[in-house]
Parts: C-alpha cells; structure tokens; sequence
C-alpha cells in the first residue's frame, strides 16, 4: 500500500512540474524538451538522459526555439555563464539529427503498421483489389476507403474521381506505397489500388493512421 501511495505521488509529481522552454517561453513535460546543462565543473553540454548534475536549461527539440535562445542569449542567462555561438551551432547539429531519426522512425512505424492493417483486411475478404474490382463495388453504391500507390496513373484517378465528387468513396494517396511494394509486400499482384468498405473499423485505423499518424506510435 504504501508502495503504491508513493509511486502514484511520483506520477503526479512529474505530471505537475512542466519545464519552459528558452526559446519560445512554452511550458512543456520534460520528455518533450532537450535539455541543457552546466556541470558542477562549469562545462556545458547537450544531456540526453535529462539527469546528468548541474543546473538545466531547456528547449523544445526545434531550431526555431534554438534560434529565439540564441537572438535572446537565453542559454547564457538561464545557465548564468557565457555560451558560445559555436555551442549553439552544436546543439543545433544535435536538434537536426534527432528531428530525422524522428521522422525515419515514424515513416517505419506507418509504413509496417499500414501493411499489417491492409493485410488483416485482406485476410478478412474486406479487401477490394485492382480498379475492376474497387469500381465493381463503388457500382453498387458502397462507400468506400480508396488508396491509390504513389505511382498510380491518371486513368486510374480518372476512374474514380465522379465517385469523389458524390462523397462515394474516401481517396488517399499514399506517398510512401508503390505498386512494387504492394506485390512484394502484401502479395496482392501489382495493383495501384485498394479500396475497402468506408465505415469499416479497420478504414478508419488506416485512415488516421496515413492522414494523421495516428496510432500506437510513441
Ligand atoms: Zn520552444
């Protein structure tokens, strides 16, 4: 009991102390915020872990704030010793590699969980594969989710754009699907288009998750 008391104090306790960026002034959790910090020994440096000793500054993982901190000399204030130009160009090298792994991340995580989303459709006979067959059911009045590949033609498009017009179908265009990657991936032939019934759940997933992001992501 006691154990748990003390734990839920410690979740509340991070929950409520937000850190302010040097930058743009926004108060943000700490996981969100690059920190900097002066050691004891007056040396300062980029703190991944967040918990190396000294006294902190932080920023939001984004050059725009690391630029207000460098017009602001807002590194030298918080951390109350001179920072040199060659410090920030530093912590700007580090701010521009941590944004794409970010983004190199994420476009994995949406590429591997769009292919699992699209094969449970697939296996649960939801799928419509190939312009016949997406226009067959578009036909007979369903609404549909339609993902066109990147490299899709124009017919294509054409063919489905009057169904657009009268909000029969949903239409993304994924920028990171290739027909090659249909085939080798999904095993579904060299298709450019998939469409499946629009208030399905497993459309929805797939249309938060391309349009948005959205999903288990962290
Ligand atoms: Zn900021």
């Amino acid at each position: 009991m006691m154990i748990e008391g003390r734990k839920k104090a410690g979740i509340f306790q991070k929950r409520k102390r937000p850190r302010t960026c040097v930058g743009c002034g926004a108060e943000e959790g700490k996981k969100n915020l690059l920190r900097i910090v002066r050691s004891p020994e007056g040396v300062i440096s980029v703190d991944p872990t967040g918990r190396e000793p000294g006294r902190g500054a932080y920023l939001c993982i984004s050059l725009e704030c690391l630029n207000l901190a460098r017009k602001k000399n807002a590194l030298s204030k918080a951390l109350k010793v001179p920072v040199s130009a060659s410090f920030y160009d530093e912590v700007a090298m580090y701010i521009k590699a941590k944004l794409d792994g970010q983004t190199n991340e994420k476009e994995k995580y949406i590429n591997s969980k769009f292919l699992d989303l699209v094969g449970l459709s697939a296996r649960a006979g939801m799928l419509s594969v190939g312009q016949d067959k997406v226009l067959q059911e578009l036909k007979k009045g369903k609404k549909m989710l339609v993902l066109l590949t990147m490299d899709c033609s124009n017919n294509v498009e054409r063919a489905i754009a009057g169904y657009k017009e009268r909000e029969h179908c949903t239409v993304i265009k994924l920028d990171f699907l290739d027909r090659k990657t249909v085939h080798s991936k999904l095993n579904l032939g060299k298709t450019q288009i998939l469409g499946l019934p629009l208030d399905s759940g497993i459309a929805k997933k797939i249309e938060a998750l391309v349009t948005e992001g959205v999903g288990d992501y962290e």
